[in-house]
This record gives C-alpha cells, sequence and structure tokens, in this order.
C-alpha cells in the first residue's frame, strides 16, 4: 500500500485523488489519507504529490505510524 504522510497536513492539494484508479483516497481531519485495504499498489498518485507526502509501505518503523493513521481515518472520518 502506500501511505499520506504528515508532509500533506493542511495542504490537501488534490490531483492525487482524482488519478487513483480505485478511488482509495478519503478526506481525514486535516489531511487526505489512501485506505491500505483498498490501495491496489499502482504507485500513479506518488508522483503527482506536489510535496511528496505519499509514500509507498517500506515498513520503515517511522512509517507504520502514518499507515495505521491512514487506515483510522479511512474508516472514521
Ligand atoms: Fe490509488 Fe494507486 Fe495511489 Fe494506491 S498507489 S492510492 S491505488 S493511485
Amino acid at each position: 500500500t502506500y501511505v499520506i504522510t504528515e508532509d500533506c497536513i493542511r495542504c490537501k492539494y488534490t490531483d492525487c485523488v482524482e488519478i487513483c484508479p480505485v478511488d482509495c483516497f478519503y478526506e481525514g481531519p486535516n489531511m487526505l489519507v489512501i485506505n491500505p485495504d483498498e490501495c491496489i499498489d499502482c504507485g500513479v498518485c506518488e508522483p503527482e504529490c506536489p510535496i511528496g507526502a505519499i509514500k509507498p509501505d517500506n515498513n520503515e518503523p517511522d512509517l507504520q505510524k502514518w499507515l495505521e493513521i491512514n487506515r483510522k481515518y479511512a474508516k472514521e472520518w
């Protein structure tokens, strides 16, 4: 899955949302998130983000926190 990280907070530039083939972007309280259960890992959103906030999940501990935030907001917000 791809994960949206802290750089997205208060950005909400939405080119990434429009390009996603499976429509798995959701709006969180102050940032966009990707639903990890719906993302098909195509990667097309990554270069669309002007601030580099979208990252592939590479099992880095730092990214796991954001993965959980994406999962939570995609379902609750
Ligand atoms: Fe959507 Fe592809 Fe980005 Fe996943 S990697 S969020 S499927 S555009």
